[in-house]
């Protein structure tokens, strides 16, 4: 029986990596605008590093990570998401030395493993950016900014995005003990995993998936009504500066995020569309990941955007994605002294940066037509033992069926126009 690609994994095929190209150049474009630089990191870590990057008592570390003992029965993960590896990478290599504060972006496949369904695959992508090195809600701004264009310049148009803060460990603390009051009572009617995280961390039931957990915590204690004072002002900060930006948002005490050292700001970006599970981005500021992960107190803001779930959106909105150009120049030779000097012609094109194809088949010269009509070549070259002797060769322009007649040494000239 033929292998097929794991549960979870998707191919994309040519006919599709176009699209890629584009969101991955248009990502590349906006960030270097904003002030980002591209950062690239392994595709595995030390599996101690999520633990504590993301943190035990979150889903991705308790079910999804895809972990194995490598031969030196070190532990070792594919990374679930970016922003751990890149605090890791900041850390090792002494960057916060550097002019502060620090901004990366990044794209990254991402390791899950999860139920897969519409949107959720076990074997995904992300973009992402992170700042560090500021606590100034100016940076949670710029952040969501870039994510607020981003998405708006792929054409995303119903799309919304929800702010919320999920304190400091301080305030945290205090809505911690409500929650665990309000709940109580329903304990026994919350999911096993639910259960779990009342001990360990109440907040992330506000998150569950479940129909019956979304129902009990509908009048549950938010967040918001708990803030200190400095976290509260910190959330003021945030919204005077998306209204100074003319960023329309919502406050939804709702949003908590999956990663456990998240501090302050919190959002997403999702659409009603079902097919992306909601949220097609998701971030917010970390102010002691870098210094759970052993670095220094650096604080940091980013966000994490689903490649996969962003292509979708752009196909479900219509959006349309310039596609590769066609062939300019398909070479077809007739005779072996055509061949060679078609072989030449055909590097110098190349070397001139013209998109030009020769038949790698020995099709017959009613064959290579057929073939370039297939290529959608923009030109044919037809070359023969006679044109070489005259010195002239016949281009076609295919969608016209349209012919003239070029001198040889003019040929590439013409081509390359
Ligand atoms: P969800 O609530 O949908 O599980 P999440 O909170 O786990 O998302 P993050 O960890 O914040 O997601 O990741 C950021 C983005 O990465 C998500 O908004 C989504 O677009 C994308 N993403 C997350 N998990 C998957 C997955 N399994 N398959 C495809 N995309 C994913
Ligand atoms: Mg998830």
């Amino acid at each position: 029986m033929a292998i097929i690609a794991p549960k979870g994994t998707k191919d994309t095929l040519p006919s599709q990596v176009y699209k890629w190209h584009y969101v991955e150049k248009k990502f590349s474009e906006i960030c270097d605008k904003y002030g980002f630089k591209e950062i690239r990191t392994p595709a595995f870590e030390h599996t101690e590093l999520f633990q504590r990057g993301v943190g035990d008592t979150t889903d991705i570390v308790q079910k999804e990570m895809y972990t194995f003992n490598d031969y030196a029965n070190r532990s070792i993960t594919l990374k679930p998401e970016g922003t751990s590896p890149v605090a890791r990478a900041f850390i090792e290599h002494k960057q916060y030395a550097e002019v502060q504060p620090t901004k990366y972006y990044y794209i990254t496949p991402c390791f899950r493993y999860e139920k897969p369904q519409s949107g959720r695959l076990r074997a995904f992508h992300q973009f992402g950016i992170e700042i560090f090195g500021t606590t100034n809600m100016l940076a949670d701004a710029d952040v969501i900014c870039l994510g607020y264009d981003f998405l708006h310049e792929m054409g995303i148009e119903d799309i919304q995005l929800r702010i919320n803060s999920v304190g400091c460990p301080e305030c945290r603390k205090k809505h911690r003990e409500a929650l665990r009051k309000f709940l109580e009572p329903v304990y026994d009617q919350l999911c096993n995993t639910c259960k779990d995280r009342y001990e360990r961390n109440p907040m992330r039931i506000l998150d569950c998936k479940s129909e019956i957990c979304q129902e009990l915590v509908k009048d549950a204690p938010n967040m918001i009504d708990y803030l200190c004072d400095e976290c509260k002002s910190a959330f003021d900060d945030v919204q005077k500066n998306l209204d100074a930006m003319g960023i329309e948002y919502v406050v939804d005490p709702r949003i908590v995020r999956g990663l456990d050292y998240y501090t302050k700001t919190a959002f997403e970006f999702v659409t009603d569309s079902n097919g992306t599970q909601g949220t097609v981005c998701g971030g917010g500021r970390y102010d002691h990941l870098i210094e759970e992960i052993g670095g220094p107190p650096i604080p940091g803001v980013g966000f994490g955007l689903g490649i996969e779930r962003l292509i979708m959106l752009m196909e479900e909105n219509n959006v349309e994605i310039p596609e590769p150009e066609p062939v300019k120049a398909f070479i077809a030779v007739m005779g072996d002294d055509a061949k060679a000097f078609g072989l030449k012609l055909l590097r110098d094109l190349h070397k001139k940066g013209v998109k030009a194809e020769m038949d790698t088949l020995a099709r017959n010269i009613k064959g290579q037509f057929k073939y370039a009509d297939r290529l959608g070549a923009q030109y044919t070259v037809v070359i023969g033992d006679n044109e070489l002797a005259e010195g002239v060769v016949a281009i076609k322009e295919m969608a016209k069926s349209e012919q003239r007649q070029v001198k040889l040494d003019d040929l590439l000239e013409e081509l390359a126009k």
